[in-house]
């Protein structure tokens, strides 16, 4: 079961496998809960099993074609359940159903705030289109390199919009600055954005808080296809291959990815700073008489 994941994912199977999902029958025998009952169906306890194997539609889930899952009976714990997928299905469908077992708990846990929640009927579809998006991010590491990369900044394709992002470190200071600037198919600016930060990280580090620093910029627009492009190599490879908790990026890439599936599209561009002009010089002409807008700081406007 040792297979590439989204980081929330793999945190989600742990806990489920652990048995420690703050589902309504565990907090019932925890006595935190005065019931255990479910509170989407109402039909039965709400354990783990419950909620994914029948809950809601799912026994038509399992039992569509793409996975042809009948005899659930027998499954008594998550652990058992990820057993029997991975007896069951192959490599593929495997996953694909590894990540609808967890949006139905983060689906449930919207419903429980209030939240818009995926509709079930409409899980497989959900659930293929984040593993393909996923998948293509996973990139193998041997055909990494430079020189197939681009030097110029080119546009996104109609309907995306490019974030570039990049970091500055002025020399013996205690702060960093990132910056993202967003532009469409046309290459006209839409937004951009720059902030100071107290602290002094590693380069790599900074360049990874900037990735972030444009993902959030994008969630909280509402941008829903986006390319982020930077020029460190380190990160934008930890972001295609979904995360590298052993290095000190790991925290800033973990955050990027858990707000991956907030957009239609995302993916992410390596290109070489010759093509990151624009996102350097907003991070190190910094400070403007504003720290954001849709039109680009006096100056600057000529950069790609
Ligand atoms: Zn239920």
């Amino acid at each position: 079961m040792v297979l590439e994941y989204p980081p929330k994912v793999r945190h989600f199977v742990w806990r489920a496998t652990s048995d420690i999902l703050p589902t309504r029958a565990a907090l019932f025998r925890r006595k935190i809960a005065h019931e255990a009952r479910c509170f989407r169906c109402g039909h039965a306890n709400e354990s783990s099993i419950h909620m994914v194997q029948v809950c809601c539609g799912m026994e038509k889930v399992w039992q569509a074609a793409a996975f042809l899952l009948e005899t659930l009976a027998t499954t008594t714990s998550s652990w058992n359940w990820f057993e029997y997928l991975s007896r069951s299905l192959p490599d593929y469908y495997f996953r694909l159903a590894i990540i609808i077992t967890w949006k139905v708990w983060s689906n449930r846990n919207c419903v429980l705030h209030g939240d818009a929640a995926t509709h079930q009927e409409n899980i497989i579809e959900w659930g293929t289109r984040y593993l393909d998006e996923f998948l293509s991010h996973q990139m193998p590491k041997t055909s990494l390199n430079r020189a197939q990369y681009s030097s110029a900044w080119s546009p996104p394709p109609v309907g995306y919009l490019k974030l570039n992002v990049d970091a500055a470190l002025p020399a013996g200071q205690p702060h960093y600055t990132v910056s993202m600037v967003a532009r469409n198919e046309e290459g006209v600016c839409i937004w951009w954005e720059v902030r100071t930060y107290p602290g002094s990280l590693i380069a790599e580090e900074c360049e990874a808080h900037a990735a972030l620093f444009a993902l959030q910029c994008a969630q909280r627009k509402g941008w829903q296809s986006i390319i982020l492009e930077g020029d460190c190599l380190g990160v934008i490879e930890a972001l295609r291959a979904g995360t590298d908790l052993s290095s000190s990026i790991g925290v800033f890439v973990d955050e990027c990815l858990s707000l991956v599936p907030f957009f239609s599209s995302c993916s992410f561009s390596f290109v070489k700073r010759s093509g990151n002009k624009l996102a350097h010089c907003l991070a190190t002409s910094f400070p403007f008489p504003c720290n954001e807008g849709d039109t680009l700081p006096t100056g600057l406007a000529s950069y790609a």
